[in-house]
Parts: structure tokens; sequence; C-alpha cells
């Protein structure tokens, strides 16, 4: 059978496809394979996690859900989905700082893409994993630790370090957020008082199409300002496709709720609606640069909106890790929901790309892009010592690591 991703552009070339069930198994398996990677659920949007010879699915290893309440942290088995695990964090009384748009995807997967939420104060997913557990080419198992010398470059890898089997991320205890969407923002509005609209709550995400504007706002405190920034308040529950029926979208009208049924867009209970009918693109900055970068983009809306569906824009704090497009920089991510057209909309990446370049932008490891950034020295050092025959190697870590 054929395997593809989440979204169908692109078709995994594995020769065999492997669910081990105990740690044995695994390491037995990237020891004798000659090429060899792990998927995750399947949610990026390009060759990252493809293989020439063996992938591995970690579905069927034993799930792990260790919660240390007096360290504050979980230890989990690396294809846990961030909306089970969220579940079961709530039920003990703890939370994870931030989470992504869509809770349905695999731990080890987003911390190796760098993947993100919102929130100026808000670090990456990645950034919450404090420990890793990983099968390295000749199927010992390395375990690192924050604080260790290796540890920055082993939680964003892109896979190409080894087969993570568990992670330990940090907590906090559970917390409540309500969810507005405001109407009307206008773009110069928008581009005038950036910080101070990405700062309103503890995530905010702006949703354009280059001419209309939205607010994602999910913080504590009640909002009471009717004419907040020149917006008016949403009448009703939205999705961020506006065409699309919100019964998917997370709770929204102010209403107070957990942390997991408020900062996902999505619930975890459905998949999102037009589910795999898309393409996405994501360039990182330094968050200095929003203003102008959103403002050249702001400039090309007419030939970016025929194959758009939403952009949404948001923030990121910076991290260490030398692979995150993070590392040393508070962020602003411009993210773009294609239609489902690579033809279509690969030239439209292309012009994109050359319109941020002077922004200095980073691409999200997962989505769909065409110019690599210069590859993080000591990162293209760890990834040579731990996997000198290039075991975890694909066409992928050969142009990041610049080979
Ligand atoms: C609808 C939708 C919404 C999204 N929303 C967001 C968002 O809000 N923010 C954001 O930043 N991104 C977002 N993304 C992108 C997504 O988070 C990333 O593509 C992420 O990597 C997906 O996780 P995954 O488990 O599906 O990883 P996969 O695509 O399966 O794999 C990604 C990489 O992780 C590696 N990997 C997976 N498991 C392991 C393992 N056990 N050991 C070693 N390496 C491993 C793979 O080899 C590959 O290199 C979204 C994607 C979709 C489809």
């Amino acid at each position: 059978m054929t395997l593809t991703n989440w979204a169908g552009n692109t078709t995994f070339h594995a020769k065999d496809v492997h669910h081990p069930t105990s740690l044995d198994e695994l390491r037995r398996l990237v020891a004798a394979s000659v090429k060899v990677r792990a998927l995750g659920s399947g949610h990026s949007f390009n060759h990252v996690a493809d293989t020439s010879g063996d992938l591995v699915v970690l579905d069927r290893m034993p799930a792990v859900v260790e919660i240390d309440g007096a360290a504050a942290t979980v230890r989990v088995n690396a294809r846990m989905t961030y909306a089970e695990l969220a579940h079961r964090l709530h039920r003990a009384g703890f939370a994870l700082a931030n989470m992504a748009s869509l809770p349905h995807i695999s731990v080890a997967g987003s911390v190796a893409t760098g993947t993100h939420g919102s929130g100026v104060a808000q670090p990456s997913l990645a950034a919450a994993v404090s420990g890793i557990d990983l099968v390295t080419a000749d199927g010992s198992l390395l375990s690192l630790s924050r604080g260790d010398a290796d540890f920055p470059g082993a939680v964003v890898s892109a896979g190409a370090l080894g087969v993570v089997t568990t992670l330990t991320l940090d907590l906090v205890p559970a917390f409540e957020l309500r969810q507005y969407v405001r109407e009307g923002l206008a773009a110069e509005v928008a581009l005038a008082h950036f910080e101070a609209i990405m700062s309103s709550g503890y995530s905010v995400s702006l949703f354009t199409d280059y001419r209309d504007t939205r607010v994602w706002l999910k913080r504590e405190e009640e909002l009471t300002d009717a004419d907040w920034y020149g917006t008016t308040a949403a009448d009703g529950p939205r999705h961020p496709l506006p065409a699309m029926p919100a019964a998917t979208c997370t709770p929204q009208l102010g209403v107070p709720g957990p942390w997991h049924e408020r900062l996902p867009h999505f619930r975890a209970d459905s998949p999102p609606s037009g589910a795999g009918d898309e393409l996405q693109t994501e360039l990182l900055l330094p968050r200095e640069h929003a203003p102008g970068a959103l403002r050249a983009l702001f400039a090309i809306g007419d030939r970016i909106r025929p194959v758009l569906q939403i952009s949404e824009v948001r923030c990121i704090a910076a991290d260490d890790l030398w692979l995150s497009p993070f590392h040393g920089r508070d962020s602003v991510g411009v993210h773009f929901t294609w239609i489902r057209d690579v033809a279509a909309v690969m030239p439209v990446v292309e012009l994109v790309e050359e319109a941020l370049a002077p922004y200095a932008p980073i691409p999200h490891w997962g989505k769909l892009f065409t110019r690599w950034p210069e590859c993080s020295e000591p990162f293209r050092a760890l990834a040579r010592r731990l996997d000198p025959e290039g075991k975890f190697g694909n066409d992928f870590t050969r142009a990041l690591l610049g080979e």
C-alpha cells in the first residue's frame, strides 16, 4: 500500500514500514538497517520524514505517561499525540505551557521540526523538552538531558540523529483561558501596533488574506474593550478559514475553559474540516522585522491570494536549540495555508521567499520551502559524529547539512 503524508502531497519511498513493539526490537532493527528513519503522525508537508530504506512507526510501542509532580515533568513515548497527552495531564492538574494549532500531531515529530504555537513569551514546543532518549545508528540508546553538551542539538533534529523513543517535558499547573475572535483589524493598525496587539494575550494569532485581518486572542482576562484596536467581536464561532464551519474549532466567544481546549485552534475530538485539502509554508523571522515583512507581503497580496487559503502570523520566544528557527531570536512566524495544488503554489512560495529574504527568514522544517539557510555548525558536527554513515540521512537532511 502506498504510504503518504497527511496532505497526500508526499509519497514515502521506504522499502519497508516497521511497527516495533519493544525497545529491543527497535534497537535490533536500527542496528541492522542500512537506511532508517522514524515517521511521527505524518503531518509534515515535505520529505523530511522520508527514507529509501526502513521507515519506523512507533505506534505499537508501549504507551508511557509518567508524571513527576514534584519535578513538574512528564515522560512520554515518542508517538504520543499532544491530544492524548493533554487530556491526561489536565486530569492530573497539569498543563503544557503551549500547544500547536492542531493537537493530533505526535510529540517526537513535532519537536523534531520546531513546531510552535503562539505567544510573545512562549517558546516552541521543543523548548519544553528537558530530556530525550534516542536509538542511535549502532542501535545503542543515548539519553540526554538539559545541561548535557549535546542536548541543544538533539531536540529539534529533523530526525537526523536517531529514533527518539521517549521525551521528558516541562509542565505548569493547569490553567484556564478565554478565546476571542476579533474581526476587521485594519492593516495599518496591525502594522503600527504589532507588538502591543501580539502582547495582548497569552497566545495571539493574526489571520489574514492580505486584505481582511482577524485576531485570535487567547487570554486569562476578560476582554472588555468593545472597540479593541478598531475591531468588532465575532458574533459567533469562527474557523480560521472564513468559509469553513467552526464545528471543529475550540470554543470561542470568551467562554473560559481549560488550556488544552483553548490553545489549539482545532478540537482534539475531530479532525480539522478540510482535513488534508491544503499545503503549508511558514517562514520564521526575528520579531523586530514583523512590520517590515508584513508590509512587503501586503504589497504582493494580489499575487499571493489566488493560491492562498489563509495566512497566520504568530510570535515565538527565543530558545537555545541549535537547529531551531528560534535559536537566539524572539521570532515572528508568517504561515501560509495554500490550496492543494503544488504546481500553482510553488512559484508563489518562491515569490514569498524573495519578498521576505531581507528579513533573515528560516523555514519551518515541516512545511514547503525552496531556500535552505546555512546549517548550524554545531548541529552539523553532531549529526556527523552520531551518524557518520548517514543511516538516518535522506534528501532533506543532505540539503539541510549542505552535503
Ligand atoms: C493541519 C496542520 C496544522 C499544523 N499546525 C502547526 C502549528 O500550529 N505550528 C507548527 O509549528 N506546525 C504546525 N504544523 C506542522 C506540524 O506540526 C509539523 O509538520 C510536525 O512535524 C508534525 O508532527 P508529526 O508527528 O506529524 O511529524 P512527521 O511529519 O511524521 O515527522 C516530522 C519529522 O520528525 C521526525 N520524527 C518523527 N518521529 C520521530 C522519532 N520518534 N524519532 C526521531 N525523529 C522522528 C521525522 O523523521 C521527520 O523528520 C501543522 C501541520 C498540519 C497538517
